[in-house]
């Protein structure tokens, strides 16, 4: 090396260091930039894992939407299925399918759905919300909430899914107004779904009504009517109080983790969204595949 090689490289290199450096940074603050096209939101009624293996409509419905939605740079799913104190983002390259149930068959067990995570993603939701310090998981991965229904909607597992927990320890306001604060990323090509079921009453399935089509108990029509039209008519404040609607609701939501995700899209919806309602339909009596599409 001649001297002036050697003066270069150390007089170069730091510059070449830095330079590098903030490039890299560029990148990570460029990973999702701001595109012209505000992406839909959804709301999935996600029934019973065996919808993930089973040709039904409401399979052929997550289909249908798929196709009239841009191709998303990332997902982001809230899931009925991830419930923690505190709210938690998955941040790992490479989410696990998560089985998260039992008494099904091996089939079910067998699916992978090997869609790469997003730690960019996961970090700026990190750096965006306010309402609360949500941690980096990575431990998680996708759970049946997830996968079960985004493997419809992009079977190549091409598209980047990260999900973020529900806080149980918050009530529905709560929930309503974090979920106000991920609107920006709908500028950043990333399709938020929420994941769920808005009429879930496990303990009063009808099971020797299964095979019959749209079976739902007389309360399960009157609160999922009702929710449809408080839906529809942007009345948000009246599902944020699902506790003060009475003894339709109460069956109809006994615990509030497959609803929630409903209050999530809801958040994200704005005058200008138009709305679609698919698989609105009701099975076994007390539960409700009723499914959104939001933009
Ligand atoms: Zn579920």
């Amino acid at each position: 090396m001649t001297r002036s090689d050697f003066l270069k490289l150390i007089c170069v290199s730091p510059l070449s260091y830095y330079a590098m450096k903030l490039n890299s940074l560029n990148t990570l603050s460029n990973h999702l930039p701001t595109v012209s096209e505000t992406m839909p939101v959804l709301f999935l009624g996600h029934g019973s894992p065996m919808n993930a293996i089973e040709e039904n409509e409401f399979v052929r419905g997550f289909r249908e939407i798929g196709k009239t939605i841009p191709k998303p740079k990332v997902i982001l799913v809230i899931s009925a299925h991830w419930e923690t104190k505190g709210t938690y983002v998955t941040a790992m390259e490479h989410p696990r399918t998560i089985h998260d149930f039992g008494g099904f068959p091996k089939a079910l067990f067998d699916v992978q759905y090997p869609a790469p995570g997003s730690p960019a993603l996961a970090n700026e939701i990190k750096n965006t919300i306010q309402t609360t310090s949500v941690g980096l998981d990575d431990k998680w991965g996708l759970d049946h909430g997830a996968w079960t229904v985004v493997k419809h909607l992009y079977p190549q597992a091409d598209v980047p899914v990260i999900q973020m927990s529900i806080d149980d320890s918050k009530d529905a306001s709560y929930h309503y107004q974090l979920s106000k604060e991920l609107s920006v990323l709908r500028n950043k090509g990333v399709l938020i779904i929420g994941s769920g079921n808005i009429v879930h009453n496990l303990s009063m399935i009808a099971w020797d009504k299964l095979q019959v089509e749209n079976y739902a108990y007389d309360w399960a029509i009157e609160a999922s009517n009702k929710i449809k039209s408080y839906i529809q008519s942007h009345k948000h404040k009246a599902l944020i109080d699902y506790k003060k609607q009475g003894k339709a609701f109460d069956l109809s939501i006994p615990s509030p983790e497959h609803y929630i995700p409903l209050i999530y899209t809801l958040a994200l919806q704005t005058e200008k969204d138009t709305l679609q309602l698919f698989n609105d339909k009701a099975m076994a009596g007390s539960l409700t595949m009723t499914s959104l599409k939001i933009g």
